[in-house]
């Protein structure tokens, strides 16, 4: 997506550690109409996939999930990184945050993704694919069917997305990110 991919050139912020920041229009101060147009381009590409649920994760997937239902017409829901108390027929999986160095439960109702679900999950990055195979992991326990993966920056120098490939997930990114070396941000 060629207004994304300038945007992530124009402002994305190279950080040790192959981090790339992004907080100024993806995932700290939100640009509505780019990220429309995110969800648009999602809804495009996955137009033929039979979808009945959104899928995401908190906190910054929250944002172009919401907008890809409202496009597509469909629910969305998002998986927590804390285990409420009053949650109900709770699912839970084990995921180890990159950015954060740290391993957490995340965790999601089974009231809201059961064996009805064909899920479609959306996130900002795929970096090493721990986000997505704890969504994996979500769903087998749920019964549900993940229809495909969409993720508005991939990091190609990390593994996520040949572990979704090897599992044989449809994935889409919006923009690649080749390599982030000597904080040099190179786009496929
Ligand atoms: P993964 O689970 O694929 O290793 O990492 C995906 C999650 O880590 C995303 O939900 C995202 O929030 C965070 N993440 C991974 N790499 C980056 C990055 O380079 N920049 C930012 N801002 N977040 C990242």
């Amino acid at each position: 997506m060629e207004k994304l991919k300038s945007r992530i050139l124009q402002d994305g912020k190279c950080f040790p550690g192959g981090i790339l920041k992004v907080d100024s229009f993806i995932n700290h101060q939100m640009d509505p109409n780019l990220m429309m147009e995110v969800a648009k381009e999602f809804g495009r590409l996955f137009a033929d996939a039979p979808i009945n649920k959104v899928v995401t994760i908190e906190a910054s997937g929250i944002a172009p999930a919401i907008l890809v239902g409202y496009i597509m017409q469909l629910p969305v829901v998002f998986i927590k990184k804390k285990e409420p108390k009053t949650m109900e027929n709770m699912l839970t999986a084990a995921v180890h945050s990159f950015t954060k160095d740290r391993t957490y439960t995340v965790c999601i109702s089974a009231d809201y993704l059961t064996s009805n679900d064909h899920v479609l999950f959306i996130d900002d990055f795929l970096a090493n694919g721990n986000a997505s195979t704890g969504v994996i992991e979500l769903c087998r326990k749920a019964g549900a069917q993940i229809e495909g993966m969409g993720f508005i920056i991939e990091k190609a120098f990390q593994q996520g997305g040949e572990t979704l490939r090897q599992l044989g997930i449809r994935y889409e990114a919006l923009a690649t990110v080749e390599s982030l070396d000597n904080c040099e941000i190179k786009l496929r």
